[in-house]
């Protein structure tokens, strides 16, 4: 592997640029994440609210400034009120419970809207959090938060089964892909299908193939996590 900044700067120039790479940085130092930032980052990612982003936030100071932070860990009620001033993009919304909480405490975290991606569990696995990749069970769900004015769904974010082999990831990226492109016909208020967000270090090619527009990298970018 090279510097922290060839990696991404070698990832950036191989994949399409309609393709956002957003460099999953958790573990990772402010230093590191500082690093690639200064080689042409612009979309950073983290997975614990507190104290891991909102410290690294904070540290970064100007530099966390230039680029937008989006939460791909799990969001509990309890952090809601110091995750909505870091970031730009949730990705990890799994009930209209929790999307109306955000959208109670938006304005008060000084800003109007936020973008939303819903997680899908498309692996249908007990232990992970995300809907069901069911159509009418999402489709309701999008009808139910119409009336929510600070929310913006965006998309879908998809992490599917860990595997060693990414072929073996393909058919659960194909039907997030395809509950996508089904969502994209409901046209609510404050719901557009632009944003699938699926592939990580491992599976990124097969992701995009499948119609990812949206990968999230760590590990090739920084190295494994110890
Ligand atoms: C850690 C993480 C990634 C990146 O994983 P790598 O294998 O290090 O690329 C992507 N998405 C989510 C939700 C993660 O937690």
């Amino acid at each position: 592997m090279g510097t922290i900044a060839d990696n991404y700067k070698r990832l950036r120039d191989s994949i399409s640029p309609e393709v956002a790479i957003i460099v999953a940085s958790k573990t990772r130092t402010p230093e590191e994440v500082k690093e690639v930032i200064e080689a042409g980052a612009t979309n950073i990612g983290e997975n614990y609210v507190y104290p891991e982003a909102v410290n690294k936030y904070k540290l970064l100071g100007d530099t966390a400034k230039k680029v937008r932070w989006h939460l791909i860990g799990p969001l509990q009620k309890n952090k809601i009120n110091k995750a909505l001033p870091i970031f730009d993009m949730i990705q990890t919304v799994d009930s209209s419970r929790i999307l109306r909480d955000i959208d109670k405490r938006l304005e008060k975290a000084g800003k109007s809207v936020i973008p939303i991606l819903l997680e899908i569990n498309s692996g249908g696995e007990e232990t992970k959090s995300g809907f069901l990749p069911d159509f009418s069970l999402i489709k309701d769900a999008l009808l139910e938060i119409e009336e929510l004015k600070h929310i913006r769904i965006k998309g879908l974010m998809t992490m599917g089964p860990a595997f060693g082999n990414p072929e073996d990831a393909r058919p659960y990226f194909k039907l997030t892909r395809e509950l996508f492109e089904k969502l994209g016909d409901i046209r609510t208020v404050n719901s557009e299908m632009k944003i699938l967000s699926m592939g990580m270090s491992n599976s990124y090619r097969v992701a995009i193939e499948e119609g990812s527009n949206m990968v999230r990298i760590g590990s090739l970018i920084f190295g494994m996590r110890t």
